[in-house]
């Protein structure tokens, strides 16, 4: 038969790959920006006409490129941010994928104009559809100036895909204050059909969240400053008085960059819980600065999410630590300040006074318990064993529900056990008495296998295991829901009705209630068994966040996207202690799911080292 493959031309692949860097003129708006910052530009202009549709204009005064450089930067993965892979783990710029120009031009009419300060001339190139279609010596100012026209131009399907200008403007401004809030340090001014909205000198933190939200914001502002071994924190809250019906006051960046983090904003709730009406949303604006290490920055460039190390500490850090300025400046009365006592090792109050360490003495503890239950490891050779009832209310600790009782029956779940996993494990019991767990830095478990070790990541791992579980549940269709004493109220902005909307059914298969779903607010009066009350708003949060991040074109799956968010909201986090019963019941049920090699995000749950690994280490 003949040969069929073909390489697809650079400009169907570029249309293709453009479809995941923009998705709407806020992306071009982003990239632009974001472009001009790492020019190391002082002074930005942002033109716009037709909210993007007709002109995106960036302006800066950075250091130009040369004419050689100027033609390569539509090249696709033509980058001067990064040289080798290593460079990834050190970014200090906001690009490195070279992609950006590459795909805006695919999609759109460019002109490029720039030029480096010591030359004369500068370069002007203009380029329809990835093609160029003229290259000139040109007369401009220092820096560079990039218009993008008739944005989609070529790909009416994705055109027509855009909303209505107030929809579209509003991605864009809010783009330009996430960009703007970011750096104070850069003056921006930003048009839109010929008017001027913004004129942001460069200033201080403070003036600049004024000169955007306007002059009375300074005084609902209250300083945020914190600074643990593992996290600084700076910022501003705002005084519980002035909390919004809207989300749009709601800034995290972690190392300069706008982050999305339904579970770090919950934090953020439960330090104002019980001073802010149900529905109402404080604002902030905060500066995380954590080692660069400790994160992984979700690459894809239209994501704005991130994973820590250890989002447990972050969570109680950031809740004591608004809930301390609160109380700081006397918001809270006094005694309402109750600060988290595991909390204290990362901290240094200055005034902290010594105290004399509290023991607690388990007069229940049993040393033998713990024998007389050891013989485990051979239950894997008969199959699957019914782990212990584990209450596994506990792996919940930080997240306190508010006084409702939740089962996290997860021992209930009857899965089928995979024979190959089952091998893993010793088949004699004799020759490996007792299989331990061992919780390492409470991001992994150790425990004893046939051949030598397994070392698995708790966080994905658990991810898994609730994947699993979900997914089951939204197939059967028949998901046990636990009914809430109290209904919940959530509010909810139109635009995310709509999509709570497209996913009510199958959130009913995953167990929720609803009683009703109209005028910004849905009424839940179940919730599935294993989800705890208080954890509701964060999972609809993120699941939001999730199908707003999807890119549109994509494969959509409701059903598994809800499982895959749901489970990423519930599982342990990393840095949450677990006992040894609960250490164990995750080892045991990661092995009796389907896929316990990856988390439903592909990304590895365990490996293994062998005793010959060891022995080769030990020559
Ligand atoms: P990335 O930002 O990931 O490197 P882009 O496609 O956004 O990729 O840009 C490609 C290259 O073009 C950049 O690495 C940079 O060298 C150059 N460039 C883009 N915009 C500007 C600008 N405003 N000023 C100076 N150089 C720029
Ligand atoms: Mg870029």
């Amino acid at each position: 038969m003949a040969d069929i493959i073909q390489l697809l031309p650079d400009h169907v692949a570029n249309q293709i790959a453009a479809g995941e860097v923009v998705q709407r003129p806020a992306s071009v708006v982003k990239e632009l920006l974001e472009n001009a910052i790492d020019a190391g530009a002082k002074v930005i202009k942002l033109i716009v006409k037709d909210a993007g549709k007709t002109l995106i204009q960036v302006i800066d005064d950075g250091k130009g490129m040369s004419e050689t450089d100027a033609r390569l930067s539509f090249e696709r993965h033509a980058t001067s941010k990064i040289r080798t892979a290593e460079d990834l783990f050190s970014l200090h710029t906001k690009g490195f994928r070279g992609e950006a120009l590459a795909s805006i031009a695919a999609i759109a009419h460019v002109e490029l104009r720039t030029k480096q300060e010591q030359e004369e001339l500068g370069t002007l190139i203009e380029i329809e559809g990835s093609s160029i279609k003229n290259q000139e010596l040109t007369v401009t100012p220092k820096g560079t100036s990039i218009a993008v026209k008739h944005l989609f131009f070529n790909i009416p399907a994705r055109r027509n895909f855009l909303k209505s200008n107030t929809v579209e403007l509003r991605h864009i401004i809010d783009e330009f204050h996430r960009v703007a809030l970011a750096h104070p340090d850069i003056a921006f001014v930003k048009f839109h059909n010929g008017s001027e909205n913004f004129n942001l000198p460069v200033s201080n933190y403070r003036q600049r969240i004024v000169n955007i939200f306007g002059g009375k914001t300074n005084e609902k502002l209250v300083p945020v400053e914190e600074a643990t071994e593992v996290l600084k924190i700076s910022g501003f809250v705002g005084k519980p008085e002035f909390a919004k019906r809207t989300k749009n006051e709601q800034f995290f960046f972690v190392n300069n960059r706008f982050i999305k983090s339904p579970y770090l904003n919950h934090a953020i709730n439960a330090a104002y819980e019980g001073l802010v009406k149900e529905g109402s949303h404080p604002s902030y604006f905060l500066n995380l600065t954590v080692d660069p290490k400790t994160i992984d920055i979700n690459i894809h460039p239209t994501k704005t999410e991130i994973k820590f190390d250890d989002e447990h500490t972050l969570y109680a850090i950031i809740r004591s630590s608004v809930k301390h300025s609160l109380g700081q400046f006397n918001i809270t009365p006094v005694l309402d300040f109750d600060r988290d006592n595991n909390l204290d090792t990362p901290y240094n109050y200055k005034n902290k006074g010594i105290s004399t360490p509290r023991v607690d003495v388990d007069r229940s503890f049993n040393p033998f318990q713990e024998e007389r239950s050891a013989p485990k490891s051979g239950g894997f050779s008969n199959g699957y064993s019914k782990p212990p009832a584990v209450p596994w209310e506990s792996l919940y600790v930080g997240l306190e529900s508010k006084g409702t009782k939740t089962e996290h029956d997860f021992s209930e779940l009857q899965f089928e056990s995979n024979p190959e996993n089952v091998a893993l494990f010793s088949e004699d019991s004799s020759l490996n008495t007792s299989q331990t767990t061992y919780q390492l830095h409470n991001k992994y478990i150790i425990s004893t296998i046939k051949s030598g070790m397994m070392i698995l990541d708790q966080h994905r791992a658990h991810q898994r295991v609730l994947y699993e579980g979900f997914l089951k549940h939204l197939t059967v269709k028949e998901a046990v829901s636990q009914q809430l004493l109290f209904p919940l109220v959530i509010e909810f902005s139109s635009t995310e009705m709509d999509l709570l909307l497209r996913l009510k059914e199958d959130l009913e298969h995953t167990g929720f209630v609803f009683s009703s779903f109209e005028d910004h607010k849905i009424n839940i009066t179940g919730v599935p068994v294993n989800v705890p009350e208080s954890e509701v708003s964060i999972i609809l949060e993120q699941l939001i966040s999730d199908v707003e991040q999807e890119v549109p074109d994509s494969n959509f799956s409701a059903t598994d996207l809800l499982a895959k968010s749901m489970s990423k909201s519930l599982a342990i986090k990393t840095g949450q202690s677990l006992s040894k019963v609960e250490q164990e019941h995750l080892v045991n049920s990661l092995f009796a799911c389907k896929e316990p090699s990856v988390s439903p995000t592909n990304k590895v749950t365990f490996i293994t080292m062998s005793v010959d690994d060891f022995d080769k280490k030990f020559v």
